[in-house]
């Protein structure tokens, strides 16, 4: 009995030591320690063993039990020892290593600039209104003191869903709209996609953006208009920027002009990008045609009002001297990041 004893301790022992794995010293726990296991079936055979000799059975098993467990212990917290230390030897974090960097998408200068242009109308009072790009004929034209047979239609010339309906030619027919619904006092800027039926070159685009403003109300004189633009100039091109009116023609607006600033570039003396002039011209003006007004049932001998019609990729271009428009659609980050 105790050979067999001493035969199981050993075989035991050797085995914690061989192993490697913290699985390994579990199977080994119920192999023989566990209730089915060697240690325990030596227990069961003690009816075989003499009763004055059981006690001193009894206590070598015990003894054989507390040396396995104990060296089932300390080989445990050895495994776990090295299987912490390789873990920290192979799982390096270092922290100097550079973050990956999420690539933000970035602002288009178009939307950057309407922004800057709704920013300076809406601090004068006005507000921003939004009308259908697909329009009726009578909207884009006929409500603009533009008939049938007028020549700027030429000038416009869109695209057709059907006689009566079109992709509107100007942001002009949100007046009209804001005029049928509202009655004056009126102040509002209207942005938004227009259509051409032009082909695209460096300063044409079959689908562009402008920026509409339209002020009715009592005593709205062309001074009113004037001070108006020679504001929005100031604020978007710098506070030295001058204004300059050129009489002009539009069917929807009389008096009509257009609106040149000095050159921000060169402060008026002549330079490249004003071709020399001193001037370049922003956008179109007037005020608007009592014809106009009495077709959206305002009485025009009580009010009056002005409208104007800004291009939003010509202050793009201007404000971020990008000298081909084409570039404003190609949607080439590189281009794109650096406004
Ligand atoms: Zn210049």
């Amino acid at each position: 009995m105790k050979d067999r004893l001493e035969q199981i301790k050993s075989e035991a022992l050797a085995k914690i030591e061989e192993s490697s794995a913290l699985e390994k010293l579990n199977e080994i726990r119920v192999a023989y320690l566990g209730k089915k296991g060697e240690l325990t079936s030596v227990l069961k055979s003690m009816k075989d063993v003499a009763p004055e000799d059981r006690p001193k059975v009894g206590q070598m098993v015990n003894d054989a039990r507390a040396v396995i467990e104990e060296k089932l212990e300390e080989t445990r917290a050895k495994l776990a020892r090295a299987l912490r230390e390789e873990q920290l030897r192979t799982e390096v974090i270092d922290v100097t290593l550079p973050a990956k960097k999420t690539v933000m998408g970035h602002r288009h200068p178009c939307s950057i600039a309407l922004e800057e242009v709704e920013r300076i109308f809406v601090g004068m009072g006005y507000e921003v209104v939004e009308g259908p790009e697909v329009e009726y004929d009578y909207y884009n034209f006929e409500a603009l003191n533009i008939p049938k047979n007028h020549p700027a239609r030429d000038e416009q010339d869109t695209f057709y869903i059907n006689d009566s309906i079109l992709l509107r030619s100007q942001t002009s027919p949100v007046q009209v709209r804001t005029m049928e619904k509202k009655k004056p006092p009126i102040r509002i800027i209207a942005p938004g996609r227009v259509f051409r039926s032009d082909e695209v070159d460096a300063t044409h685009s079959p689908s562009f953006h402008q920026i509409e403003g339209l002020v009715v109300d009592k005593n709205i004189t062309f001074a009113d208009l004037k001070g108006t633009l020679a504001q929005f100039a100031a604020e978007l091109f710098g506070p030295d920027t001058k204004v300059k009116f050129r009489p002009h023609h539009f069917p929807f607006t009389e008096p009509s002009a257009e609106v040149d600033v000095s050159c921000f570039k060169c402060g008026g003396k002549g330079c490249r990008f004003c071709k020399g002039s001193g001037w370049i011209e922003i956008l179109g003006c007037g005020m608007v045609h009592p014809n106009v007004l009495r077709m959206c049932n305002i009485d025009p001998d009580e009010y009056s009002g002005f409208a104007f019609g800004v291009g939003l990729e010509r202050i793009a271009l201007l404000k971020y001297e990008i000298d081909d428009m084409r570039l404003l659609y190609e949607n080439d980050a590189r281009f794109l990041k650096q406004f």
